[in-house]
């Protein structure tokens, strides 16, 4: 297994097929995808790996069921046949969880049913792995903590659960065993372009200096970032198209909320919460506030965010009320999405999109679960740039 060691020295002024710029989820599957077809690859990450959103989501690999509600059905195809690709990539990341959404009547269920049943075809779902449908008794055994007075029925399917940050090390780990120069603390500055090739400015953020190297094609893939000023010359235009969303999970002791299976909950303004076993904790999340201005590594998690997080508990749950002096750990992180105005966050698409100015190709949007086909999009961007169609056979 490759160490990802920083070799700056060995770096600097030399000239690379593609330069990414950020080590989270996205840029980190371009870095795979780009190396194992064979193009010299360097990625640069300004802070530690994942330290952006791809260690701050619900850390699900999923079909994305409440994108049908939106109709999106393409979104939910390709996400849910995303997900059998990447059980079979990395089955140690992808674990296999019933999530449970509770229903009130049998009217209710039945609803839920056909939208699951439909989620199920488009990801064509096996049959060892389609819903279960829950009443009183079967909620007894399988989710004793779910108030069953008032939620007498559920449907559970299958969802899958990962790691997020440790995803983000399994694909920067192939990229380096595939010649990839993988590099956290390492910034980039400015990127000058020319008509065949980008300056690329950086700044090594341990030892605070600046070194240049060159790129035929740079990929932006800095997720919340993606807009920033890098100085470039001729000036890339800053677009806007960024809608920044803010997340929230908390965490309490297991024992205090003590779920068997992941539960599908709806809070008091109608969006979905999940609660999610793991290991000691049960984490519930997430919220989805806009934020405006400048994107931080750290959003701040706001008294108003834990109590809209632990409402629906005492309402879904046989629990003694959970306050706040429960949570024992909380993580924020921001959505990028792409501003569609007069929407609000909640039903904006998470569908990615691509674009180019010149010789830098910039993603934003999507999820953790599509990065896989994301890399295979900015990979073709990066061929038409470069004058080379590929086709990568394996896809896995
Ligand atoms: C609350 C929440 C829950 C979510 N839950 C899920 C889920 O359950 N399942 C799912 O599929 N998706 C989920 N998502 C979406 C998913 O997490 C994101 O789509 C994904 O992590 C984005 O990854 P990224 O690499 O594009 O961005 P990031 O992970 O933010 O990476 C961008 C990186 O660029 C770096 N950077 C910025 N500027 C520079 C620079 N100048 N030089 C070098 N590096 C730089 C940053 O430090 C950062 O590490 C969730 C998102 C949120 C916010």
């Amino acid at each position: 297994m490759s160490s990802l060691q920083r070799n700056l020295p060995a770096i600097a002024n030399q000239h690379f097929d593609v330069v990414i710029i950020g080590g989270g989820i996205t840029g980190a599957g371009v870095a795979r995808h780009a190396a194992r077809l064979g193009l010299s690859v360097a990625l640069f990450e300004a802070n530690d790996f994942s330290a952006g959103t791809s260690s701050r989501s619900t850390k699900l690999i999923h079909g994305g069921l409440r994108y049908l509600a939106m109709g999106d059905f393409a979104l939910v195809r390709e996400s849910a046949l995303e997900r059998k690709n990447l059980q079979r990539m990395a089955p140690h990341l992808t674990q296999p969880l019933w999530m449970t959404i509770p229903a009130r009547s049998r009217a209710e269920m039945l609803k839920i049913r056909a939208g699951v049943s439909t989620y199920e075809k488009l990801g064509a779902v096996a049959a060892a792995d389609r819903h279960r449908n829950w009443n009183v008794a079967a909620l007894s055994e399988e989710e004793p903590l779910l108030n069953s007075a008032e939620f007498p029925f559920a449907c559970a399917y299958r969802e899958y659960l990962t790691d997020d940050a440790r995803l983000v090390m399994a694909n920067l780990r192939s990229a380096s065993e595939h010649g990839a120069q993988i590099c956290n603390y390492v910034a980039v500055r400015e990127l000058r372009q020319s008509t065949d090739s980008v300056a690329v400015v950086l700044s090594d953020e341990l030892l605070d200096e600046r070194f240049a190297l060159t790129a035929s094609v740079v990929v932006n893939a800095t997720g919340p970032w993606v807009e920033q000023d890098f100085q470039s010359q001729p000036a890339i235009p800053r677009r806007h198209r960024l809608h920044l969303s803010k997340g929230v999970h908390i965490g309490v002791p297991r024992e205090r909320l003590p779920v068997r299976n992941m539960v599908m909950l709806t809070a008091a303004d109608d969006r979905p919460v999940f609660a999610i076993p793991r290991g000691a904790v049960t984490y519930i999340g997430t919220t989805d506030t806009t934020i405006s201005g400048e994107p931080n590594h750290w959003p701040s998690v706001t008294a108003v965010d834990v109590e809209y997080l632990l409402e629906p508990m005492a309402r879904y749950f046989r629990v003694d009320p959970l306050s706040t002096e429960d949570v024992v750990s909380s993580w924020a992180g921001l959505r990028a999405l792409i501003n569609q105005p007069g929407k609000a966050p909640r039903e904006m698409s998470r569908k990615e999109e691509i674009w180019c100015d010149g010789r830098v190709v910039s993603i934003a949007g999507g999820k953790l679960t599509g990065f896989r086909k994301m890399a295979e999009q900015v990979l073709q961007e990066v061929g038409r740039l470069l004058g080379c169609a590929w086709q990568l056979d394996d896809p896995l």
